[in-house]
């Protein structure tokens, strides 16, 4: 089959797929370091995933950290990192992650002229394994205000979920929102909202889209990277699909893939992934372009089986640049009067561990049936739940919307949502008996750091424990999703992607979920997404260009 006609050739030093904070602040090196940069975004705003993101960034052993007094031991901090990528990282790029990441702090922060807040309390992922710690790893984004960005402010992707409630995490620990929805001061919220202000993901990209304006490099939006251009076994440019056609952007020093994972694309999810990824978080331009080039070079994969795995909730309606939205579910799971059971009314994972943990019991496989033992899922809360915190967009004293599952007794509520009505009766007695001790000996809720850092410190037996005994009960499906997929080619310390030879590919580079995962099948803390984006596309850029 011909390929269409190429328009035109444009050349540059650099050439950057996509604009998350992979692509974003290996533009911004490269820029500040003097070269060419073409930096293209497959859909209409910059920002990607990271700009809907909570924007947290895991970087041990970062400077505010360490003015705070937290002290890093390089041993116990990369034992923690294999242990938590379950054996499965790459201990070499861990290494490289815990040197440099701090001093690319030092350079995001000062190029865009702010400073990350450390979040001193927020807990590791897997705090009590060996290395682990119950805070200081992890760094927060200060608000931002759009109307810096003039008359670009269409540029910059919005967070349809929470960009209405523009606040910091250090606020929402300090406001306890997880746990106390009711007590966020949502007047000075609104008022911020409605002043141009964002939060999180979309405030750190909105300060590298400032930086990038103003260094005269403007991201160039519906800009699809299609397939890579290789002479004398040196990758030379990409060809892009653009609103005028096809333009092949010549790169003399390299091009860097950081056009994210493989979450949006049906077929390469079923062939790579342990389960059918039904609900992806991300904006849906993560199709595998990335894999899809990187592959094309014969580049080495790595992590394929692996996701950043997050359950989901939908609310009926809702979309993401025409694809439905999927929304993570991070806290209804962990408070007290909630819990999540399979069809069958079994409770099968611990609600309140980390996302990426608590996600892989939806795997499990009905041996007889060859059916998913844990999909369909659902929330199940009850009255005492409603009367204090928010179920997604349920709200006491508003109407119920009709995504929310409601029964008079268990046994209704069982009834409507095609749950075994015994099971879960009986689980919920199970489950009633443990509120009692806040002890969980079937999946050790509770027992982590983490777990009870998103539960309600006011609760009078424990954090995460409060029985499901008053009516009217409420359900509401939860799916297995992830914020992005893991796997990718594989990349060295300076972001080169490696052949299946197993030397570096000339002229290529991956970062972010563009690249193969260092952490396995872990997550070792808030951020760690975020931090290897910024990581590896840094050092691409400081590679190619210096
Ligand atoms: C609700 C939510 C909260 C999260 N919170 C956090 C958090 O606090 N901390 C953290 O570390 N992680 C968090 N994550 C995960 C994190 O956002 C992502 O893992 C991370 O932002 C990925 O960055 P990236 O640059 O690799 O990819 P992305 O941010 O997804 O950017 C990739 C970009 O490439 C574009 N693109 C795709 N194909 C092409 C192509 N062919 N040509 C050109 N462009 C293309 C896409 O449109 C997109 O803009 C969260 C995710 C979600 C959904």
């Amino acid at each position: 089959m011909s390929e269409p006609p190429i328009l035109r050739e444009e050349t540059f030093d650099l050439v950057i797929a996509g604009t998350g904070a992979a692509g974003m602040a290996a533009a911004l090196r490269a820029k500040l370091n003097g070269a060419e940069v073409a930096l293209l975004e497959k859909a209409e705003t910059v920002g990607g995933t990271t700009a809907i993101s909570g924007g947290v960034v895991w970087a041990p052993g970062n400077a505010h950290a360490k003015a705070a007094g937290v002290e890093e031991d390089l041993d116990a901090l990369l034992g923690y990192m294999q242990r938590s990528s379950q054996g499965r990282g790459d201990e070499a790029l861990h290494r490289v992650y815990a040197s440099e990441l701090p001093r690319v702090i030092q350079f995001v922060e000062d190029a865009l002229g702010f400073a990350f807040e450390p979040l001193l309390d927020y807990p590791d992922y897997q705090p009590e394994l060996p290395g682990g710690r119950a805070g200081g790893r992890s760094l927060d984004n200060p608000l931002y205000d759009t109307t810096r960005l003039g008359e670009d402010r269409p540029l910059l992707r919005r967070n349809l979920v929470n960009g209405g409630a523009p606040i910091t995490i250090g606020e929402a620990m300090r406001w306890r929102v997880f746990s106390n929805p009711f007590g966020l001061p949502y007047k000075e919220v609104a008022a911020r909202a409605k002043a141009g202000i964002v939060h999180g993901g979309a405030a750190l990209v909105g300060r590298f889209l400032e930086a990038l304006l103003a260094q005269g490099l403007r991201p160039r939006t519906r800009h699809a990277a299609e397939r890579l251009v290789v002479e004398d076994g040196r990758v030379v440019g990409l060809v892009a699909s653009t609103p005028e056609g096809r333009v092949l952007f010549r790169a003399t020093k390299g091009v860097v893939l950081a056009c994210g994972g493989f979450e949006w694309n049906a077929s390469l999810r079923a062939r790579f992934l342990p389960i059918e990824l039904t609900h992806p978080l991300s904006p849906p331009h993560n199709t595998g372009d990335a894999l899809r080039m990187a592959q094309s070079v014969r580049a080495d994969l790595t992590c394929m089986n692996e996701a950043w795995w997050t359950p989901a909730v939908v609310v009926p309606g809702e979309t993401i640049d025409g694809a439905p939205l999927h929304r993570g579910e991070f806290s209804v799971r962990c408070l007290p009067h909630a819990i999540i059971v399979n069809a069958r009314g079994r409770r099968f994972t611990n609600e309140a561990r980390n996302y990426n943990d608590m996600t892989k019991p939806f795997f499990d496989q009905d041996s007889s049936r060859h059916e998913p033992r844990n999909v369909p899922a659902f929330l199940v809360v009850d009255q005492q739940y409603m009367e204090r915190y928010v179920l997604v967009t349920a709200v006491k004293g508003r109407p119920l919307p009709d995504y929310v599952l409601e029964g008079a007794t268990l046994r209704e509520l069982a009834e409507k949502a095609g749950i075994d009505a015994a099971g879960l009766e009986a689980e919920v007695a199970r489950w009633n008996a443990y509120c009692k001790t806040g002890v969980d000996p079937d999946f050790e809720r509770g027992t982590s750091a983490f777990d009870r850092f998103y539960g309600d410190p006011t609760a009078p037996v424990h954090p995460n424990f409060g029985s499901i005994e008053k009516g009217p009960f409420y359900a509401v499906p939860i799916h297995p999703g992830a914020m992005g997929t893991k796997g990718g080619p594989r990349v060295d310390a300076h972001a080169r992607v490696i052949s299946i030879e197993g030397e570096p590919i000339e002229g290529l580079y991956a970062a972010g979920n563009a690249q193969g995962s260092i952490f396995g099948a872990g997550y070792p803390g808030a951020g760690a997404t975020i931090g290897q984006a910024l990581l590896f596309g840094t050092l691409a850029a400081e590679h190619a260009t210096r």
